[in-house]
């Protein structure tokens, strides 16, 4: 195809300026052409109707404009939509669309495939292919607020990076779509209403501590307690609790940003009183709250929704003890995109 053309939405909005600057135009072109590519959502060179002819032909000899394309779009009973979205080069991630009573939220992807490699989940078994770029986020969140607006009469309210991949492993790149997201020029997001969702790698909440970073953080749990945890997320071993347990509280004393703790309770895994006391004492170190997701069964076996009775246990628990819990029901199943369920069938 374009071998050697660039991809224009990969330079930021200072390169832009320069280019314009270096072939003896004024840099302010760099800012009608960065608007178009972000704000407006321009796919051709052609659209940019306040640039001239010339300057339209010279970018299209130069550059490329990568875009997502949503190959095909489900829709649940339950108002639930889910994309396909097929990446310049061919590679496809999932992203949802979760609306309620009182907000719609996107779900993005951050990876194609992840490099983790969680026991429970399906985007697990596709390994890492590779990082998504922060266009390729970007873009599918703004495939979900036009979804949002056409389907639900109203746009956008939240982002939760819960899709495929693990956001940490992908930092740059996830930032800077954040960034694109939440400015002005982009789709002019607060960062209050973004959630980055990981499993916990303790450097990097440190980094994004000192970054300063304004968006609300959620950690997939599971369990407090590190033979249990490492069992069913293998790179506990690498990144163990007392580890998290530091960068928590690193991550709290520089944001005073109140964590989530995701956690899923499974028959004959985490279901034991002294499961639910590992969880309440983790829950000392920082202010907290916790979101009980109910599971997704990605196979036949190995994993089983613990019982109701199970999981009133946790929840009378954490509820003494003064912790916040929310039981969060599963949404989009009849069309496999429920957390953990992502590329389950393609
Ligand atoms: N890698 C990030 C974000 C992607 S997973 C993370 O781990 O947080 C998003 C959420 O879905 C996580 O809380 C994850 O633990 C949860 N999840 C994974 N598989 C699931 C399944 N089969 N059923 C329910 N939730 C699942």
């Amino acid at each position: 195809m374009t071998g050697k053309k660039k991809d224009i939405r990969a330079l930021t909005k200072d390169q832009l300026r320069l280019f314009f600057e270096e072939i003896g135009d004024k840099a302010f072109r760099g800012n009608q052409v960065y608007e178009w590519l972000w704000s407006k959502g321009a796919h051709s060179f052609d659209d940019m109707t306040n640039i001239s002819k010339t300057t339209r032909q010279l970018l299209e000899d130069n550059f490329v404009i990568n875009h997502i394309r949503v190959d095909q779009m489900q829709r649940s009973t339950d108002g639930t939509i889910k994309n396909a979205v097929r990446l310049h080069d061919g590679l496809i991630v999932e992203s949802v669309l979760i609306p309620t009573a009182t907000r719609t939220t996107a779900c993005v992807s951050s990876q194609v495939g992840c490099s983790l490699d969680c026991k429970f989940c399906a985007t697990a078994r596709l390994k890492r292919m590779r990082n998504l770029n922060p266009d390729e986020i970007y873009d599918q969140v703004v495939a979900i607020d036009r979804e949002s607006r056409l389907y639900h009469n109203r746009p956008l309210s939240n982002i939760v990076f819960m899709g495929m991949g693990e956001p940490l492993m992908n930092y740059n790149n996830v930032l800077e779509a954040i960034d694109k997201i939440t400015a002005k020029e982009g789709l002019g997001m607060s960062p209050k209403r973004i959630t980055l969702s990981t499993s916990g790698v303790p450097k990097m909440i440190k980094k994004m501590a000192d970054d300063q970073v304004k968006f609300k953080l959620a950690v997939s749990l599971h369990s407090a307690i590190d033979e249990v945890r490492t069992s069913i997320m293998p790179f506990n071993e690498t990144f163990p609790l007392l580890d998290l347990k530091e960068a928590l509280e690193y991550w709290y004393a520089k944001t005073k940003s109140r964590i989530t703790y995701e956690y899923i309770v499974w028959d004959g895994i985490n279901d034991r009183k002294e499961d639910i006391d590992a969880l309440i004492r983790f829950c000392s170190y920082v202010p907290c709250k916790i979101n009980l997701i109910e599971y997704n069964p990605i196979d036949d076996g190995e994993f089983q929704q613990a019982s109701g009775k199970a999981i009133n246990n946790y929840i009378s628990a954490l509820e003494s003890t003064g912790i916040v819990v929310n039981v969060r029901r599963s949404r989009g199943k009849d069309i496999d995109a429920a957390c953990g369920q992502l590329a389950n069938k393609s």
